[in-house]
């Protein structure tokens, strides 16, 4: 059975059911539930369900973990900054009539070989993009407006991954995913395949466990807890710019580091 075959009929079927503005609504709220929605919510249920593996799984100590009211915050206000973009997105692609899409919805789906190329290329770009408006974001000046409100918790959990202030939701969390991606003209398909892991990777990274080595959850909920170390998503950002060490930024650190 070739999946390609079949993917390519599906698409055909897709095509000629829906208007490409229905189309594109419809991906775009699909991904969201399958790439975040879902996983986050499994997340938050191993706690419940296998209370003996969570507490073998946590990176940080029970003393650290949110309450049950933060966590039903974290929840509500996560949700509601998929709800805005999902809903602003829609807006938008009613505006411009469903007659026709804003993302590329070409009939031939695009070889493997291409998803490939675009899946590597939106890493790179959301490595790079990231990394930088992290930082910015984390500059004494402008802290405590935006990016505060993220790091309300110092111990993550899955739904914290979207827990940011609006500006912060746009600039750092919407754009470097979607963004590098729908310039270079990608296939819809190719978009949501690359969101939808982007989406459950923010999820895993704020998890607050470390079953799953990759993506390593630990770098992140290592910036939760520290602040100032691990800006980047994978890492390489930080490896380049010497920010992947706690102390990087102190004198005697740095001393230390020369030798
Ligand atoms: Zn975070
Ligand atoms: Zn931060």
């Amino acid at each position: 059975m070739d999946l390609h075959h079949n993917l390519q009929a599906t698409w055909d079927h897709v095509l000629k059911s829906y208007e490409p503005g229905v189309i594109e609504m419809a991906g775009v709220i699909m991904t969201q539930i399958i790439g975040f929605i879902v996983p986050a919510t499994v997340y938050m249920l191993i706690d419940t369900l296998f209370p003996e593996f969570s507490n073998h799984h946590k990176i940080q100590g029970a003393r650290r973990q949110p309450t049950r009211q933060q966590v039903l915050h974290c929840i509500k206000v996560s949700l509601f900054n998929q709800l805005w973009i999902v809903a602003i997105h829609s807006t938008l692609v009613w505006f411009t009539g469903l007659e026709h899409a804003n993302l590329n919805l070409d009939p031939i789906v695009p070889p493997w070989r291409e998803f490939i190329i675009d899946f590597a290329f939106g890493l790179l770009a959301r490595e790079i993009s990231f990394y930088y408006i992290h930082r910015a974001l984390h500059h004494p000046r402008i802290y405590v407006y935006i990016h505060k409100m993220h790091h309300k918790y110092i111990t993550p959990m899955a739904f914290s991954a979207e827990y940011a202030h609006p500006v912060e939701h746009i600039l750092a969390n919407v754009m470097p995913v979607t963004l590098p991606l729908y310039l270079k003209g990608a296939h819809i398909l190719s978009i949501m395949t690359f969101v939808t892991f982007e989406l459950w990777e923010a999820a895993a990274d704020h998890s607050g466990y470390d079953f799953l080595k990759l993506p390593p959850a630990e770098l992140h909920d290592l910036h939760h807890e520290k602040f100032r170390v691990n800006y980047g998503t994978i890492g390489l950002m930080d490896w380049l710019h010497g920010t992947d060490v706690v102390g990087w930024d102190k004198p005697e650190a740095k001393k230390a580091k020369e030798g």
